[in-house]
């Protein structure tokens, strides 16, 4: 296995002058020197062969011993200088100070086909940002991160990767729903990829702190690095960065929109200065669709993060970007204008985005209130979010009074379809044939450019259950199917029909299906 690793992140930054591992507050430095702890039987459970080609692994290469070896954190390569990086963060609304990779270590930064990419391990052991933590992850939030972050990649959603799944062979205490019942499970580790993993809250640290020397050096690295086009550091290109940040936030959350993901803990540590998904914690796809509904229960009376209000909270979270560049840029109403256009912007683009959903390409205010009343009728009747929007793909506009037979199968409680919400559903389905008619909608075409937008497949939190338990007892068939599955979530794949259900009903109020924590 060839590496290409560089070290522009730690020559350009600088270093925790302690190289002592014990929790602590680090001032003036990006990051801390660390090791991975030696699992005792590092076993590998599954590997992403779509990232391993993205890498330049080989088949062979990526279940060799060196490979386990590295992924797990129990040899690394000789040029490998691993750390992990300081940032602080908002969570839920309030300054936290300092958090950091309480459980991240960076192996190396690698360099393929001239594009940069940072390998991290992920539950590895205790950091200098570890606090009270113990530094490990449990095989059901690995699993959960691993099989995410590549349905996400599959779904053209900007996320980070994961290459890596492995079993360290050592137990892990948690206490999963915080209720004084903790019990010991499978500790793991993922080694996700991405080009880089620093967070809104790297740059909201130095600021906190006062410490504009390092703001500065963070942000230039951040430019040469990864925003190439803008340009060498002035007041310009920092503004420049920070429209661009908040365009990539906006597509990414219209993304997950689009699709019905939560990401259940959008803190400001959670958010990637690249717009990248990033943290799959207690995060959930939406099955009955409600704009209330977040799989979070640490949340579940705020409701901060839940499906509606993310698109919202991306533009908190980017006021307190703004906050942290200003000592760089100094002009309040440039930074202001940049969040007022993310509203426009975000009015307009999720309008098209909702419209295009149903097949319809044009942004009309008759397009638009078609979307809007969909929306309202949804919320109305427990409708299956995934799997309305791909029976919708086979409406037929000449017969509207056929619609409600059409999407049956994606109610969860039919019976529940009184006559007054018949009636909704049918004045809406005339509209909607009436807006195609007129619109002269091809319907091959427009099923075709739907099913491209709505996926079929979804990593629903009973699948990922089923994969954990399955796991849990040796047995990786659940894993691998659905990560096969979610390779192509667009497509029809008859051979995995069975994932295209509803969520089953022993699953509606089950630990890990609809109850998740951040616990991991
Ligand atoms: P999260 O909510 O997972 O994004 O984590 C918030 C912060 O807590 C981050 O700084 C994590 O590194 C840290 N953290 C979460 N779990 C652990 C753990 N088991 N050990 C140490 N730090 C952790
Ligand atoms: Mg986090």
């Amino acid at each position: 296995m060839k590496l290409t690793i560089n070290h522009h992140f730690t020559d350009s930054l600088p270093a925790d002058s302690l190289q002592e591992n014990t929790p602590r507050q680090v001032y003036q430095a990006a990051y801390s020197w660390v090791l991975p702890k030696k699992p005792s039987n590092p076993t590998l459970l599954h590997v992403s062969d779509s990232l391993c080609q993205v890498l330049k692994i080989s088949k062979e290469e990526c279940h060799s011993k060196k490979f386990v070896d590295l992924v797990s954190g129990t040899q690394l390569l000789p040029e490998m200088k691993p750390y992990s990086m300081c940032y602080g963060g908002h969570q839920f609304g309030n300054w936290a100070g300092q958090l950091g990779d309480g459980r991240a270590i960076n192996l190396a930064d690698i360099t393929v086909d001239k594009q940069p990419w940072t390998m991290q391990l992920k539950g590895a052991g205790k950091t200098p940002y570890s606090r009270s933590g113990d530094g490990l992850a449990v095989l059901r939030s690995s699993i959960r991160e691993y099989l995410c972050s590549e349905a996400m990649f599959h779904l053209g959603i900007p996320t980070t990767r994961a290459l890596s799944l492995v079993t360290t062979g050592d137990k892990v205490l948690r206490d999963p729903l915080y209720d004084g019942n903790p019990s010991y499970e499978k500790g793991a580790i993922v080694c996700r990829v991405a080009p880089t993993f620093i967070r809104f809250g790297n740059f909201e640290i130095f600021a906190a702190r006062n410490d504009i020397p390092n703001l500065k050096k963070l942000t230039d690295f951040t430019l040469k690095t990864h925003f190439k086009t803008l340009g060498k550091p002035s007041k310009e290109a920092y503004l420049h960065f920070f429209r661009t940040v908040s365009e990539r936030s906006l597509k990414m959350v219209i993304d997950w929109q689009r699709v019905g993901f939560v990401h259940g803990v959008m803190n400001t540590d959670n958010m990637s200065i690249l717009g990248l998904t990033i943290d799959y914690g207690p995060y959930g796809w939406l099955e009955g669709y409600d704009l209330n509904w977040t799989p979070n229960t640490t949340d579940g009376q705020m409701k901060r993060y839940a499906y509606g209000r993310q698109p919202e909270m991306v533009l908190w979270n980017l006021y307190q970007l703004a906050n942290a560049l200003y000592p760089l840029i100094e002009e309040t109403s440039a930074l202001e204008d940049i969040l007022t256009n993310y509203r426009d912007q975000y009015e307009q683009q999720n309008g098209i985005m909702h419209c295009q959903k149903l097949g319809l390409n044009h942004y009309t205010n008759e397009n638009l209130q078609l979307a809007a009343d969909l929306n309202l009728i949804l919320q109305a009747t427990e409708t299956d979010m995934t799997i309305f929007y791909r029976l919708l793909a086979d409406f037929d506009e000449h017969s509207p009074h056929k619609g409600l037979d059409l999407i049956h199968k994606a109610f969860y409680q039919p019976s529940a379809l009184n006559l007054p919400l018949k009636d909704r559903w049918n004045t809406w389905f005339k509209q909607y044939s009436q807006q195609l008619i007129s619109i002269n909608s091809k319907p091959t075409e427009r099923k075709r450019q739907m099913n491209s937008i709505n996926p079929k497949y979804v990593l629903r939190n009973y699948m990922a259950q089923l994969a954990i338990d399955a796991a849990d007892q040796g047995d990786l068939s659940v894993l691998d199917e659905l990560y096969t599955v979610l390779k192509k979530p667009y497509e029809e794949q008859p051979k995995y029909e069975k994932w295209f259900a509803k969520r089953p009903e022993w699953a509606r109020h089950k630990v890990g299906c609809s109850m998740l924590s951040c616990s991991s």
